[in-house]
């Protein structure tokens, strides 16, 4: 079996910065993920909000985050936790192909994108639905798109793909957004960006190869080529439900990131969490790794 001191489930921001944390104080650390490092910072197709940076793109942020770690002795792992129980004093964590005996775990595993759940979409996967505007925008230039959600996803998504594509029409249910209001502020100076607020989405049609249009609860049908769905995200909590206490879905922790496991922490997306983004997630990393380290500490008396 193999052992280190902190496992670090997830290497998205928050994974990343708790795993350098970690090294940086002196303990072994596996940083595990089924995905390349980065976790959603692969899909953000510019950054401009990290404090202290140029605009840049999610995938150069995400490299820089997995250098520094690796820098400090982080071991990056190509596994996917399925399950965590508790051994004595410490944990062990089971993949596929091993298990990982470790003192404390830092839970970073991020969420993943809500589905619709309209007629169509499952069928016109990755044939004109999509819910990463950064992989398949690039397909659709020039093309006229339907974007559906009221959140920063969509709000940026949509300012992104209205530079690739030849009209975004922005789908979301309610009058007034969710989303921060420099982020819509954008949206609706934006001159290829049309709106249809208070509305729905019920159906994405096409020929059976390719999405040709998309039905809004009053019936009419706007012709498109693409859906992407932004409507929210799912926290990828598999491998600790029924271990630590969730709430919606997300697990809950304190402002040490502690969750109601001695032992186990959570950062970034994956915990309830008030403002999900980059930095929030790093510094929620930052602080786990200190609140693993005082635990650790008290383990060894
Ligand atoms: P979100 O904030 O939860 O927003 C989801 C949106 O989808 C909401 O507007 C919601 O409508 C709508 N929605 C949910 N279910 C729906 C359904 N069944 N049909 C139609 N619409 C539906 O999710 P997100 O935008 O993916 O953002 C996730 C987190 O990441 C947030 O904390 C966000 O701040 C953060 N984030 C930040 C940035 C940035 O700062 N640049 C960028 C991306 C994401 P209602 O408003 O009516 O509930």
């Amino acid at each position: 079996m193999r052992e280190c001191d902190v496992l670090v489930i997830g290497c998205g921001p928050a994974g990343l910065s708790a795993a350098q944390y970690a090294a940086r104080a002196g303990y072994r650390v596996l940083a595990a993920d089924a995905l390349a490092p980065g976790g959603q910072l692969l899909y953000i197709d510019e950054i401009e909000n990290y404090p202290g940076t140029e605009k840049m793109s999610g995938y150069a942020l995400a490299e820089a985050l997995e250098k520094q770690a690796v820098s400090f002795g982080v071991e990056i792992g190509f596994m996917e936790i399925a399950s965590i129980e508790k051994d004595g004093d410490a944990f062990i964590a089971h993949s596929a192909d091993e298990d990982i005996a470790a003192k404390a775990i830092i839970y970073a595993a991020g969420a993943r994108h809500r589905h619709l759940g309209c007629q169509g979409e499952e069928e016109y996967q990755g044939k004109g639905v999509s819910y990463c505007a950064t992989c398949d925008g690039p397909f659709f230039r020039g093309k006229d798109v339907v974007v559906v959600g009221g959140g920063d996803t969509a709000l940026t998504d949509a300012l992104y793909l209205s530079k690739i594509c030849s009209s975004v029409t922005l789908v979301h249910r309610r009058m007034e957004f969710r989303g921060q209001k420099v982020l819509s502020d954008r949206v609706r100076a934006r001159e290829n960006i049309r709106l249809e607020l208070g509305r729905n989405v019920v159906s994405v049609n096409g020929n059976g190869r390719n999405v040709t249009s998309v039905t809004l609860d009053d019936g009419r049908m706007i012709e498109a080529s693409a859906l992407f769905v932004f409507v929210g995200i799912i926290p990828n909590t598999e491998a600790i439900d029924g271990l630590v206490e969730l709430s919606g879905g997300f697990v809950v922790t304190d402002g040490s990131m502690r969750t109601s496991v001695p032992g186990i922490f959570a950062a970034g997306d994956v915990r309830t969490t008030p403002f999900r983004q980059v930095v929030t997630a790093a510094g929620d990393g930052a602080l786990a790794a200190h609140a693993a380290d005082s635990y650790i500490q008290g383990l060894n008396g």
